[in-house]
């Protein structure tokens, strides 16, 4: 963990010099190792040449293409900070982060030219560099051509941010948070031993976006160490298949609407996908029956079998803090199969606890608590944010993840939903993600979504679900109604029941249910 970001990845690239490190999954290009350090020496060459030192915050507003890890690791190797930002932001969006955190430099690509200059209309910054070209600005050939001097800059990897990416905004404004080299580097070392990495052959699709923090994370971990990295720049299931199929690939992060959509969709069947080893979901919760429904489905065509994974983190912590082990992978201690639904356990070095939140005590194995995690990968703090960051980090190393969860006698956990989300139903704590997982066991239902509604009369939570019902299904509420209450105690049955086009999600595909709170 001594060593800076760029330093790390490019010398696990530095043994397989011609071995492509990047490839583009729509359009085939292709970035060596030896390639890729020499762009990046002079993406910071030509950073440096513009007056950017240790601590400039780069903002960098790109959908995935091999081109990104060429800008943020260049961004890393001059010293600056690489705030990446969301696609999907407005123009306001864009302007929020960079004057929050006082981007100098906001890198972009021509189709997204339009919003990124009306964002610097308020939020100026020096310099707009439009990667593939744009009148009047810098493109990324003008950096690569640089002829500056390698700048020699003394990186801390324990203090020196890296990156400032921003928490997806789930709950509440998205928060920057201060992530140093040591903690990204740390969080790779913490998942070397659980995962079962054949050094140098991965092939690893990149389709979650690198402006959140678990697509960012690709790049390390297991990523540009391990082997190729292939980018896609959006989610189009189709897509997503072709190239599994055509570039062989062998690991794929993902999140749970891709599980759900390769253990339900009909395109599946069509692609031979028997290349993949192993499939993590992280972002949200994952349903332990899809899980199985995925993994089943994919073993049909590859015998050896793909092992459908899962990993929990947060922006605040780079990201991952338990993981279940890859197949043939057993974390010191433990034997015997960990359940699907589970998280695993903790990434080694992690301290964790699980408090009561009323009453500040820890609780014991099979009792639900705030997960509390102590270890290198916490961040720093949120930037510009003492408030949240005084409410988030105790001061003595512990970090409050806002997330309910479980512990068993193994150590192994199991996220049951956010604390903030709970519903409060006479005097239980209904979790909207578990009603989730046993609608999405009802072959009629593709998709669906839980939020607590006021009731006026009693003042209680009552259970919603929002349902997307399969193509020709003709399901009614009331046959909802009566599944759910087979299923589930009485505290926890679904009292009211919409049908819905489609469950409104973010791009690292988490439900918004923030959005079906305020239509509510
Ligand atoms: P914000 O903090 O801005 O409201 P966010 O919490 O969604 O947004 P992220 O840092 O992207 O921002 O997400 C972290 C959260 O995602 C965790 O706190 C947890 O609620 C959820 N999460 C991540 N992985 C899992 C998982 N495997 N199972 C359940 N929940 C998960
Ligand atoms: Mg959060």
């Amino acid at each position: 963990p001594d060593l800076s970001v760029p330093a790390y990845v490019l010398a696990a690239g530095a043994e397989r010099p011609d071995a492509p490190a990047l490839v583009d999954g729509l359009t085939g290009d292709t970035i060596t190792h030896s390639q890729l350090a020499a762009y990046v020496d002079r993406v910071a060459a030509a950073l440096h040449a513009r007056g950017l030192r240790k601590g400039d915050v780069v903002a960098v507003f790109c959908p995935n293409t091999p081109w990104y890890p060429v800008v943020f690791h260049g961004i890393a190797a001059a010293g600056c900070v690489m705030s990446p930002i969301n696609s999907l932001y407005t123009s306001e969006e864009i302007a929020f982060q960079l004057r929050d955190s006082g981007a100098k430099v906001l890198i972009t690509v021509s189709p997204f030219l339009d919003r990124a200059m009306a964002a610097v209309q308020t939020a100026p910054v020096d310099e707009v560099v439009v990667m593939d070209g744009a009148e009047g600005h810098a493109s990324l050939l003008d950096l690569l051509s640089s002829d500056a001097p390698s700048p020699r800059v003394d990186i801390d990897p324990a203090t020196d941010l890296v990156t400032l990416p921003y928490s997806s905004g789930t709950t509440g404004l998205p928060k920057g948070v201060m992530l140093t080299h040591r903690n990204l580097v740390a969080n790779v070392l913490q998942m070397r031993p659980i995962m079962n990495a054949h050094e140098g052959d991965e092939r690893i699709i990149a389709v979650l976006p690198f402006f959140h923090i678990y697509g960012l994370t690709v790049l390390m971990n297991q990523g540009l160490v391990a082997g190729t990295v292939v980018t896609l720049p959006r989610f189009d299931l189709e897509d997503f298949l072709r190239v599994i199929q055509d570039q062989r690939i062998t690991r794929a992060f993902v999140a749970p609407p891709i599980v759900l959509a390769l253990a339900k969709h009909p395109l599946v069947d069509q692609y031979d996908l028997s290349s993949l080893r192993t499939i993590t979901s992280g972002a949200a919760p994952l349903d332990e029956g899809l899980a199985l429904a995925a993994e089943q489905r994919l073993r049909k065509g590859a015998p050896e079998g793909v092992t459908v994974a899962q990993g929990y983190g947060m922006t605040e912590l780079s990201p991952v803090s338990h993981s279940t082990p890859d197949a043939g992978m057993e974390p010191p201690g433990l034997t015997g199969p960990v359940p699907k639904g589970s998280v695993g356990v903790s990434v080694p070095n992690t301290e964790c606890r699980l408090v009561d939140p009323a009453t500040g005590e820890d609780v014991g194995p099979g009792q639900r608590g705030e997960l509390w995690v102590r270890g290198p990968q916490v961040m720093k703090g949120y930037l510009n944010n003492p408030q949240a960051t005084a409410e988030t980090l105790d001061g003595e190393g512990w970090l409050r993840t806002g997330d309910v969860a479980v512990v068993d006698e193994r150590g192994i956990y199991t996220v049951v939903d956010r604390v903030k989300e709970l519903i409060k139903y006479k005097g239980y704590q209904v979790a909207p993600a578990e009603l989730e997982a046993v609608l999405l066991g009802h072959p009629e239902i593709a998709d669906a979504a839980v939020i607590g509604v006021k009731d006026a009369d009693s003042g209680e939570e009552l259970p919603k679900a929002f349902v997307v019902r399969a193509a020709g299904s003709a399901l009614t509420p009331e046959a909802v109604m009566e599944y759910m209450a087979g299923k589930v105690a009485p505290h926890k049955k679904v009292r009211l029941v919409e049908f819905i086009e489609q469950v409104p999600k973010s791009s690292a595909g988490k439900i918004l249910r923030k959005d079906l709170k305020a239509a509510n």
